[in-house]
């Protein structure tokens, strides 16, 4: 498998979810006030995909000055954490022999200890470490055979996180293990935008948001002072909203197995793979969790959909909100997290 065909084919995806997740926002901020406050947006390719950031309630200068702080912020932490940068923390992770100690930012850290978090929390149904197995699936779907028992046992035996150790005194990464790779995609993006939008904050922005190609980090209300106003795409007519959302100071990501599949003997294959058994996930199609931060919403969001309802308990015990949806007979089930209800209000609930 070559990168640069991976980086294309990923970019192609995240910006189809792109295109519909901020054309939506754009619609609902125009219909809530009849004089909105000022809102300044950017957006710039990176991390594989398109980077939205929008503020308002500071004036043309100020929301461009934090704009740019909030993307030197994304090109620092993707230059940490890219798997295709020679020079990045993950790769040097990747190139060292067992049982080096790898000194990394505090950033990576921070980002592998979200990811070591909700491996453990998961049982191991959230592991960074399954490459091998996105790989041999990925190369499945294109050659439209089924992958042998061997290569998936072969496959498996490259997996497993918990071969990782973390150091959060010495700042340093080691591998007790030889051929593991760690590839942030699950968790990346939400970490990003949950990082972007703290340098906002920082610079005192009360309302905006930070778009890491779908993966939402809202800050504070809209710019009228509503909740933000989200839906979530309805994954048998993609385009259209099945549910509506009212967030304040949230990360909202969603994992879909209905955007990214392959095909093989007209069986759809999800992009996510249960590392517990080396196969694609038969979870729910779609799964989305509201969390106080990206990293742990999109780490959630992956973990639930290979876990489906079984994950419960596990979610509830992260402090995760989520919302699956199940397709069956051509219909929508969904079922969902106890607090999760409260999203579905608009402006009534108090979250901080
Ligand atoms: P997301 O879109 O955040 O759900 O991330 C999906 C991507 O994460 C896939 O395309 C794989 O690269 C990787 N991945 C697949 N299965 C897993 C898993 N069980 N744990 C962690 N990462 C995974
Ligand atoms: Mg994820």
């Amino acid at each position: 498998m070559s990168s640069t065909r991976y980086r294309a084919g990923l970019a192609v995806l995240a910006a189809a979810s792109l295109a519909f997740g901020i054309s939506y926002f754009r619609a609902i901020g125009s219909k809530c006030s009849a004089q909105p406050a000022k809102r300044f947006e950017r957006t710039v390719e990176a991390m594989d995909t398109f980077v939205t950031v929008s503020v308002s309630g500071v004036d043309e200068a100020a929301a461009a000055e934090t704009m740019d702080a909030a993307f030197a912020e994304v090109e620092r932490l993707e230059a940490l954490l890219s798997r295709f940068e020679p020079d990045s923390d993950i790769s040097m992770l990747n190139f060292a022999s067992p049982g080096e100690a790898v000194k990394v930012s505090p950033a990576t850290l921070a980002v592998l200890c979200e990811a070591a978090r909700v491996s453990d929390l998961s049982d191991g149904a959230f592991d960074v470490t399954v490459g091998p197995l996105v790989a041999l699936w990925r190369e499945a779907g294109k050659s439209g055979a089924l992958p042998a028992d061997e290569d998936i046992d072969a496959a498996r035996e490259k997996v497993s996180f918990k071969d990782v150790s973390l150091d959060a005194e010495s700042n340093t990464v080691t591998s007790a293990r030889e051929g593991l790779v760690v590839d942030l995609s699950a968790v990346a993006k939400g970490f990003v935008a949950e990082r972007a939008a703290v340098v906002l904050i920082r610079r005192g922005i009360t309302s905006g948001f930070v778009d890491a190609g779908g993966d939402v980090m809202f800050i504070g209300s809209n710019a009228d002072g509503r909740p933000w106003r989200t839906g979530i795409e309805d994954p048998l007519k993609p385009g259209t909203v099945a549910d509506t959302l009212y967030v304040r100071n949230r990360a909202v990501v969603t994992s879909g197995n209905y955007r990214r599949f392959c095909t093989i003997d007209g069986k759809r294959y999800s992009h996510i793979i249960d590392p517990r058994t080396g196969r694609p996930s038969q979870g729910p199609a779609g799964v989305t969790v509201i969390a106080p931060g990206g990293a742990a919403a999109d780490a959630w969001a992956t973990a639930l959909s290979v876990l489906g309802k079984d994950g419960a308990d596990a979610a509830r015990r992260a402090g995760v909100e989520f919302l699956m949806y199940f397709v069956e007979d051509g219909e929508i089930n969904r079922f969902e997290s106890e607090g999760f209800a409260a999203f579905r209000k608009d402006g009534t609930n108090d979250q901080r």
